[in-house]
């Protein structure tokens, strides 16, 4: 047997009883209320728990204020009669040397009848425990990546926030919807690693500078709000707005490299009886207003933005059954041989036709269809009708050789794509090189090493690659080099001068000039009079398109030009 049990009083006797207590990890004690208040028993644990000692507590039983507080004390004044006050409870209690920890104690009235005489208690140790409730619950309501306070937690503070107001000396609240300009782009080209990184700093340089009361929150990818209380007027909020995206705005350093960022901000201002959906979309539809106005800025709601989000809402809407119920079509406008003087090729121009409405242009439903990404179900339905149309030229007018250019917008621009153009084309026994897909510079500055390797692709499959609105983005013509491009079309503001101002000629000159070195065609946009045409002559300018020769025409209409064999 072993030593330590031979010295253990006989069970059952009231020193083994006092043994289990002594022993036991949890404080196990009797506490006398009358008549004179004191310590009865406490079991050692009560120094690894309290940081005192049995002895200390039995000396100074006012201890107990100290550890538990005065307010949990006056509550157990109901003790013995209150039935929840026997259920088990997490209890704060601080320490000898100031720490807090939490104890769940049990606790049974020990009763002379009416009379409360005793308490007699257990209480354990369970900081562990509220540890980890208090992970969790940060986790529940913060954002992993920035440590920032998530949605959950922002809409709790901004409902409390607007239930402030309802004190007049409150102000207002401010809601700060922001958006980094292109995150999108580092992400793609520098890694979402260093994205990251940049999100966590953006976030450390907005908690710094928050006033006190303040709340700045990640709703995830690159939005945040900022939550801002006691604003007096939208003048204020503004100025607030305009200092935290100065804040974000500017360089970073990350990932070893200088990043440049700004930052969109849309303001709505609220108070108690707004909701907190209401207000962030109000904030989100000023934010938007602020990137369409050209990034980088601040814009507040007003309540016209409210029904312009609504009107967008319906639009969307709309676009999504249009596409649905194939609610387009498409007409061609061709493109003519300047030496020759013959059609030779159709630019496809997309119309949306609602039934019983008027014919709707791609300006007012192209950026709609871009951002919701309809553009894509959109896009294959142009190049499918496009390929197929010029097939029915084609068999009708087997000695004239037709192409078809088709527009693509940036979002179009996916592995998709191949497999699209590859099943379209073969379907309809097309040549590769008799379509040619026309893209603005935009596309090629947006996002460089992408937009090439997609290029690259399209050229791997033998169409062609034009340059649409030629001259209107960047104009830098040193990266044309860079893209696998077949023609230029020089956008229409440049022939529009053609005859009374001398710099378009000299511009247009100049970039014959270097398409010739570059090996690249040129369709000049935009013809509308006689006097236009003799000057791209003059210049020699190969091919070129306008109202001067035909407006966007109907497949029948074309059908009659093609037919006729019209020379200009
Ligand atoms: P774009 O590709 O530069 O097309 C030329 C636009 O100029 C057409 O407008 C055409 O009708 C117009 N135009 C042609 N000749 C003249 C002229 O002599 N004078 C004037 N003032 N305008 C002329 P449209 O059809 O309204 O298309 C506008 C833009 O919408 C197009 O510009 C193109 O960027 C885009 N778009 C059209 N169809 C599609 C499509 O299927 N997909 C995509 N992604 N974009 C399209
Ligand atoms: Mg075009
Ligand atoms: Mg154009």
């Amino acid at each position: 047997m072993p030593d330590g049990l031979q010295e253990r009083p006989a069970w059952g006797s009231a020193d083994s009883f006092r043994l289990l207590a002594e022993n036991a990890p949890d404080c196990i004690f009797r506490y006398r209320v009358q008549p004179d208040p004191g310590f009865d028993y406490v079991s050692p644990a009560s120094t690894a728990m309290f940081g005192y000692t049995p002895e200390e507590l039995y000396q100074d039983p006012t201890l107990v204020i100290a550890i538990v507080g005065e307010e949990y004390l006056a509550d157990m004044n109901d003790f013995g009669h209150d039935p929840r006050l026997t259920e088990p409870r997490d209890v704060r209690v601080e320490r000898k040397d100031g720490s807090v920890t939490w104890i769940e104690q049990r606790l049974t009235p020990v009763l002379a009848g009416e009379h409360l005489m005793a308490v007699e208690g257990i209480a354990r140790d369970i900081s562990e425990r509220k540890r980890a409730e208090a992970t969790m619950t940060h986790r529940a309501l913060h954002d992993v990546l920035t440590e920032l306070p998530n949605r959950n937690l922002m809409l709790d503070r901004l409902s409390q926030a607007l239930a402030r107001t309802a004190r007049d000396d409150h102000g207002l609240v401010a809601v700060l919807m922001l958006d980094l300009d292109r995150f999108k782009l580092v992400n793609d080209t520098l890694g979402h690693q260093t994205g990251d990184e940049l999100l966590i700093e953006v976030a450390r340089r907005l908690a710094e500078s928050l006033r006190p009361g303040d709340t700045v929150a990640r709703l995830g990818g690159d939005e945040f709000v900022v939550i801002c209380e006691g604003v007096h007027s939208a003048g204020h909020a503004r100025v607030l707005a305009e200092r935290v995206a100065a804040i974000v705005s500017g360089g970073y350093r990350v990932a070893r490299t200088e990043i440049f960022t700004s930052a969109s901000v849309g303001v709505a201002l609220g108070r108690d009886g707004d909701t907190t959906e209401a207000l962030l979309s109000d904030a989100d539809a000023a934010m938007y207003l602020a990137k369409e106005r050209g990034r980088g800025r601040v814009e507040l709601f007003l309540p016209d933005l409210r029904t312009r989000a609504e009107t967008r809402l319906a639009a969307e809407k709309a676009l999504r059954a249009a596409v649905d119920h194939r609610e387009f079509a498409l007409v061609f406008q061709p493109v003519v041989d300047l030496e020759m003087g013959n059609v030779v090729s159709a630019e496809a121009l997309i119309r949306w036709q609602p039934p019983g409405q008027e014919t709707i242009p791609p300006a007012d439903f192209i950026a709609l269809a871009e951002d919701t990404g309809l553009i894509v179900p959109i896009g294959t339905w142009v190049l499918t009708d496009a390929c197929a149309q010029l097939r029915e030229w084609k068999d009708a007018f087997p000695r004239k050789p037709m192409t078809m250019s088709v527009n693509l917008s940036a979002r179009q621009l996916t592995p998709d794509l191949l497999d699209t153009l590859v099943k379209v084309l073969a379907v309809n026994r097309l040549e590769p090189d008799s379509l040619t897909l026309e893209i603005t510079e935009s596309v090629l500055m947006e996002d460089t090493d992408s937009a090439l390797e997609n290029l690259l692709g399209l050229k791997a499959l033998g169409v062609r690659l034009a340059i649409d609105d030629f001259g209107t983005g960047y104009s830098s013509l040193s990266y044309l080099k860079r893209f696998p491009i077949d023609v230029l079309k020089v956008d229409r503001a440049f022939v529009s001068g053609l005859g009374n101002d001398g710099d378009d000629a000299a511009i247009i000159s100049g970039m014959l000039a270097m398409a010739r070195g570059l090996r690249v065609e040129v369709v000049a946009e935009g013809v509308e009079t006689a006097a236009q045409l003799g000057a791209l002559r003059v210049l020699g300018c190969p091919f070129a398109q306008g109202y001067h020769f035909a407006k966007p025409l109907s497949p029948a209409e074309f059908d009659d030009l093609l037919a006729e064999g019209h020379r200009w």
